[in-house]
């Protein structure tokens, strides 16, 4: 099944010059989001994920279905002061200035195989933050999983050491 035709590039949105690639046809169509589910899970299915950790928002739909698939736990990972409980947080670099990312402190545990999904990998700085946040639990970052990746900008530069893969790449 041809995934790319069910992604839908937005000019200019959420601000001029950036072409944002929106998955809702994919969501919307059972066959493409089975398939893409499926693409994944093969890759993972024999590697002993203990939990998969996600970035909000879109990744979580991506990541909370693959765990089930794979029988795993989910973890969120969330913005600053979202996550009700303690968290650990990590600081990342934006095209402008800077963001916090957190997640709960007892949401892996030393020496787990974590798999890192989302939706899109553009300039890598999330995944490399939510990379930081696995290991100061002491937990391995078993790979990264995109559905999409944006090549041209290099993200794989910034992920130097980690495995990634991604289902449709521009
Ligand atoms: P980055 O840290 O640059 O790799 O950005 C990754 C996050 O931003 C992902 O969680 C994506 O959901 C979102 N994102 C960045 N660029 C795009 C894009 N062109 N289209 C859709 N989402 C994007």
């Amino acid at each position: 099944m041809n995934l790319k035709k069910l992604i839908r590039d937005v000019p200019d949105f959420p601000k001029q010059g950036i072409i944002f690639k929106d998955i809702t046809p994919l969501l919307k169509n059972p066959k493409g989001f089975k398939s893409a589910i499926n693409q994944m899970a093969k890759k993972y299915k024999d590697k002993n994920i203990d939990k998969i950790v996600s970035m909000e928002s879109r990744g979580f739909i991506f990541g909370s279905t693959l765990a089930l698939k794979l029988g795993c736990g989910f973890v969120p990972v969330r913005k600053k002061g979202k996550l009700p409980y303690k968290t650990i947080r990590e600081e990342y670099q934006l095209e402008y200035g800077t963001d916090i990312l957190e997640m709960h402190e007892d949401a892996i545990v030393k020496d787990e195989n974590v798999l890192i999904v989302d939706d899109v990998l553009a300039t890598g700085g999330t995944a490399k933050a939510v990379c930081s946040l696995i290991e100061k639990l002491g937990g391995k970052v078993a790979g990264l999983c995109f559905l999409i990746e944006l090549s041209f900008l290099n993200p794989c530069e910034k992920l130097k050491g980690y495995e990634i893969s991604s289902l449709i790449k521009y």
